[in-house]
């Protein structure tokens, strides 16, 4: 493997079998199955000047090791996820924990056995979990929207309590718009869990960090002789869309595209701009041990970010003496801004537009689109790892 910076000036994109756009988990996982199993030379022409995506972490100037993008828990139930990605890490057992400030008081979110003593006090917090359970079933989640919908006066008071606190104020930060005008998916991702389980992803089988962080385990992952990594080379400066294919430096290109970036800008915005939210994110460095008790403090009912993530909680990198957190301000993005469109936004309207650029896709020879951008879907990492086996099988067997 070579990782550079630009395109060099002899750069021949016909000596190579595919060219992948992106080097995320979803450029990543295609390049290295198609060097592997295809025995293809594979081009990744990425934008940013580092590998790795959004999930990239490295060194800040206090020697603590941050997530760049937000703060990446690796978490799975998919085996062979699982099974692929250990090619190229170990993992920490750390489990992921969140608090949500409810006025002064942490909670845990979900909202658990716990956190309904912590609000609601001993007796009548023991009193509404019995009901859950009874209602539920013991280690069940149960998504607010549907609490929501329950005909109890029980549940009716525990479902405003835990909409008003943990999810309302929240959710009109992160999406600007109300949990009933979001896609209920999206709140569904933290369900109230009844149980005693305080860890974010209760009943994932996988759960952890990667041991030297991900940006190394990118790099083992494209640590092959066959692939290629150009740097800061934005593909749109080398790639002109035609009806039926592509051009890159000018010339056609006869092999496989794999694009991991955003559909609308690969035809110019023509059709209109699919809507993303942004995040600004605040890092600070501090002259302390440790700042929250666990990796993320949700603020869900005051200030005017998110979450604050502490990263010495999550990486268990010892420091002693400093500390490095960040907080997310979430808004809208502004298309060709150069800003980063972190989430997509799934409305109808919204999905109708994507599926008007999908479409023009599928008139593309062996271009291939995959990832949390090309597919515009609100994928987690193991999500977007599986879609991108799922594709390299597909063109392994064409192969
Ligand atoms: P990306 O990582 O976005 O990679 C796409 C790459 O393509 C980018 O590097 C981009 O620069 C490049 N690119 C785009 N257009 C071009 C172009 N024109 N030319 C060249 N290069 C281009 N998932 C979890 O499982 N756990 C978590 O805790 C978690 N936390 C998250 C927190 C935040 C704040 C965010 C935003 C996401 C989080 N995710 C998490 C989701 C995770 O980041 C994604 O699922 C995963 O990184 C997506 O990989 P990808 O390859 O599809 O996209
Ligand atoms: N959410 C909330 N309060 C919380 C946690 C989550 O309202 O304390 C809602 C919010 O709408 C958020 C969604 O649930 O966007 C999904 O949360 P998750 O933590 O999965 O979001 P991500 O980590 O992807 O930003």
């Amino acid at each position: 493997m070579s990782i550079s910076q630009g395109l060099p000036g002899r750069f021949n994109p016909q000596s190579y079998d595919a060219i992948v756009v992106g080097a995320g988990f979803a450029g990543a996982v295609c390049a290295r199955c198609l060097a592997e199993a295809c025995g293809y030379k594979v081009a990744i022409v990425e934008r940013r000047d580092h590998v790795a995506g959004n999930a990239y972490d490295q060194l800040d100037d206090a020697g603590i090791l941050v997530h760049r993008y937000g703060p990446h828990i690796y978490h799975t139930n998919d085996e062979r996820v699982h099974e692929y990605l250990s090619r190229f890490t170990q993992w920490s057992d750390y489990s992921h924990r969140v608090l949500a400030n409810i006025h002064g008081t942490l909670m845990p979110v979900p909202f658990n056995h716990e956190s309904l003593r912590r609000a609601f006090g001993e007796e009548r917090g023991e009193a509404l979990y019995r009901k859950l359970v009874s209602t539920f079933g013991q280690d069940k989640k149960v998504p607010i929207m549907d609490l929501r919908e329950r005909n109890d006066s029980d549940l009716a008071e525990l479902a405003d309590y835990v909409y008003q606190n943990v999810f309302l104020y929240y959710t009109m930060k992160q999406w600007g718009r109300t949990p009933d005008q979001i896609d209920p998916a999206v709140t569904g991702r933290v369900p109230i869990f009844v149980g005693d389980d305080d860890r974010y992803f209760p009943q994932a089988q996988h759960q952890g960090m990667p041991k030297d962080g991900y940006t190394a385990l990118f790099e083992r992952m494209l640590g092959h002789d066959l692939i290629d990594v150009f740097t800061g080379v934005d593909i749109r400066d080398i790639m002109e869309v035609g009806e039926r294919q592509v051009s890159i430096c000018d010339r056609p290109y006869g092999g496989e595209v794999i694009y991991t970036g955003a559909l609308d800008e690969l035809f110019g915005m023509d059709r209109g701009a699919l809507p993303y939210r942004t995040l600004d994110m605040v890092f600070q460095t501090l002259p302390q041990d440790r700042f929250q008790p666990v990796g993320t403090v949700n603020y869900t009912v005051s200030d005017n970010f998110t979450r604050i993530t502490e990263f010495k909680n999550m990486t268990g990198q010892v420091v002693p003496g400093v500390t490095t957190i960040m907080r997310e301000y979430s808004r809208d993005y502004l298309p060709g801004s150069g800003e980063t469109p972190y989430y997509v936004i799934n409305e109808p309207q919204n999905q109708k537009l994507y599926q008007s650029y999908r479409e023009r896709v599928h008139g593309l020879l062996n271009f291939h689109v995959v990832g949390r951008l090309a597919e515009y879907r609100y994928y987690d990492m193991d999500g977007v790892v599986a879609s991108a086996l799922e594709l390299s099988d597909e063109l392994i067997s064409n192969h």
